[in-house]
């Protein structure tokens, strides 16, 4: 995002947000509300920050639609201290936790909870690469919680239902939170960092039912347990304070656009234009199995790696940008993240439809 240039952020995050977040925040760094101070300078126990909290709390229930037994969180520490917290919190030494490989974020999960007690890993698709979704697999009756990540970023593939268990659910959303309508309440502890689909790095939304916790025989820091933060409205300690206040530019630019039905509507879009595509055009090879394919990233290769570098420099000499693939995977990735316009897509599938006619 450029003033005077045209530029199409495909990043995988920190990643593109509305022109509309970009410019309600620059303003509020110069004179935040009309109060002639900055958004960076206030105190946050000032009803001026207050305000920004309860509103940022209140759409975050709105748009999700959660009951009275889900509390939400803004904790810092980004999605990669969610991994540890949450074993910390929810599971005994004694205990088994289950958890989902799905891709490196979840192989990642589960190497922390093997910190604090034992990990049934109740299915994997390592065996090809992380290119589909594990299916048919059981979730132990007696499983503190199951954890899963709905959204395989690097890899490029989400789990499009939630899976049928009795066990509490435990899901990272940090790459689809908000791009779906789905039933939040059957969640037993959602988290996401911010800078993906919610806003400005620094800051993690934390969903939790509030029956899970206090179950744990170990003693928590003050700071790693979610009671402490739930009590002290996620003012424990200083919040990130620019952070929150950007997600929730986010979420009302989100609730003035229709919510969760409406950006999904567009979403669903972008991807049948982008994967219709990448189907259409054999130069190009998605890596993924078409039923777990991702509508937030889209991990594609090419036989050709020279003509893979040739496309992704036609890439960046048309201002877009981002679309390099994961280092572990090579290829493109191309996110579409609710900030990013159907015409955004339609920009680039143009540029790879001329490309592969070029080519071929
Ligand atoms: C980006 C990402 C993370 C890591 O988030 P941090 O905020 O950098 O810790 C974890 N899980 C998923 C699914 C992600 O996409």
């Amino acid at each position: 995002m450029v003033d005077n240039k045209v530029i199409h952020n495909f990043g995988a995050g920190p990643s593109i947000m509305p022109r509309e977040v970009f410019e309600q925040a620059s303003k509020s760094i110069l004179n935040f509300n009309d109060t002639g101070l900055s958004i960076l300078e206030i105190g946050h126990r000032t009803p001026l920050f207050q305000d920004v909290m309860d509103e940022a709390l209140a759409t975050v229930r709105e748009l999700m639609n959660l009951d009275s037994d889900h509390e939400v969180l803004f904790l810092h520490g980004g999605a990669s201290t969610q991994f540890f917290q949450i074993p910390m919190n929810l599971l005994n030494e004694q205990q088994t936790a289950a958890y989902l490989d799905g891709g490196v974020w979840g192989k990642k999960a589960i190497k922390e909870a093997k910190l604090f007690g034992q990990v049934d890993v109740v299915a994997s698709s390592k065996d090809r690469n992380y290119t589909y979704i594990p299916k048919n697999y059981t979730v132990p009756e007696t499983a503190a919680y199951f954890h899963y990540t709905t959204n395989n970023t690097i890899e490029g593939t989400q789990m499009h239902a939630i899976p049928e268990t009795s066990v509490p659910l435990v899901a990272d959303m940090s790459s689809d939170i908000l791009s779906r309508t789905m039933d939040f309440n059957r969640f037993a502890l959602i988290y996401a960092g911010a800078q993906k689909n919610i806003g400005a790095a620094g800051v993690n939304m934390v969903i939790i039912r509030k029956d899970i916790l206090g179950k744990v025989s170990r003693p928590l820091p003050s700071m790693m347990d979610y009671r402490e933060h739930i009590t002290a409205g996620s003012m424990l300690n200083t919040p990130p304070v620019f952070a929150i206040y950007v997600c929730l530019l986010t979420l009302r630019w989100l609730k003035a656009h229709g919510g969760v039905p409406a950006i999904e509507a567009i979403n669903d879009q972008k991807a049948a234009l982008l994967y219709g595509t990448l189907d259409r055009l054999p130069i190009f090879r998605p890596t993924v199995a078409k039923e777990d394919r991702s509508k937030m990233n889209a991990v594609f290769v090419m036989d050709d790696p020279a003509l893979e570098q040739e496309f992704l420099a036609l890439c960046k000499a048309n201002g877009m940008i981002g679309v390099k693939g994961h280092r572990s995977v090579g290829g493109f990735r191309v996110s579409m993240y609710n900030a990013m316009s159907l015409e955004g897509i339609q920009t680039l599938t143009e540029l790879m439809l001329d490309f592969a006619q070029k080519k071929s």
